[in-house]
């Protein structure tokens, strides 16, 4: 679909003859859209924290000899600068992520310390809501490529089924392998995702309408983030959902083997 345009040069040559230069231009205007997209939707989501965060300071300023009501804008200007705090970091991590060079250095890696740590990361959120939690045992299993990345990707969707759960429901991680992929599944029991909203919430600043008005406090950009660590890494990400009964989202990776041990299939020595 959509218009296709070509950048055409002509040249007169000897003998009436012309050589016509055609350069197709519909890919680079698709990615200065997608760039000038990028900018509007980055720009519009800094503004409404900035706004919010105007109002309240100015709102404390008028009310200065009332002590609760400036305790509760403060609250709230903490809220929204935590807001936009997040935010910022997405984008510094999703700028990190098109360099070039995001993944020069892979390392083995094990998965269980990737999620352990990932875990770790999102405990105070998950009490403070008070889901619980839940690892399962350890895998031994390895993968190739940057700990960091791979512990942010798991870190955002522990993140999501943290914030996307009702009170006393259950986050569950588990890791396992099956034809040397290895899988890392993140199951909850909250909302789970509209079958029409299924396809677009990897796209960059996509929420979902519950999203916005339940206040989950996101940006739109986590799954984006974690799609884009995943595909660098050779991987895939799967989901599942049933609306108002959860969702699971797995992180499907080659699985990589310590020099030293057994490959799975491999002749094995007498
Ligand atoms: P957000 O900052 O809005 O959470 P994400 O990119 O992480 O941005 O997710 C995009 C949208 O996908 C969310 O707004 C929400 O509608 C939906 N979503 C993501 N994870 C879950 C989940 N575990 N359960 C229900 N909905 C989810």
């Amino acid at each position: 679909t959509g218009t296709w345009r070509m950048d055409v040069r002509v040249a007169p040559l000897r003998h009436g003859r012309v050589l016509v230069l055609a350069e197709d231009r519909t890919e680079a205007r698709r990615l200065e859209e997608m760039r000038r997209d990028f900018t509007a939707n980055v720009s519009h989501e800094l503004k409404t924290p900035v706004g919010a965060l105007s109002l309240l300071a100015e709102t404390i300023a008028e009310a200065a000899d009332e002590p609760d009501t400036v305790r509760h804008f403060a609250e709230q200007m903490h809220k929204e600068s935590g807001r936009l705090g997040a935010l910022v970091q997405e984008l510094i991590e999703l700028s990190r992520l098109q360099r070039p060079d995001a993944l020069v250095d892979p390392e083995l890696i094990d998965v269980d310390d990737v999620v352990a740590e990932a875990v770790d990361r999102v405990k105070v959120e998950a009490s403070a809501r008070k889901v619980t939690l839940v690892r399962g045992g350890t895998s031994g299993l390895n993968v190739y490529g940057d700990s960091a990345l791979l512990t942010t990707a798991v870190r955002n969707l522990l993140d999501n089924a943290v914030r996307y759960s009702r009170p006393s429901a259950r986050v569950s991680v588990g890791v396992s392998c099956h034809d040397a992929l290895v899988r890392i599944a993140v199951v909850d029991q909250g909302t789970g995702i509209a079958p029409e909203q299924r396809g677009r919430v990897f796209e960059r600043f996509y929420r979902g309408d519950e999203a916005r008005s339940r206040e989950t406090g996101g940006s739109g950009l986590g799954l984006s983030i974690v799609k884009h660590i995943v595909n660098d890494h050779g991987g895939r990400v799967e989901l599942w959902s049933t609306s108002g009964k959860g969702s699971t989202f797995t992180i499907v990776l080659p699985q990589a083997y310590p020099p030293d041990a057994p490959q799975e299939g491999a002749p094995q020595e007498a």
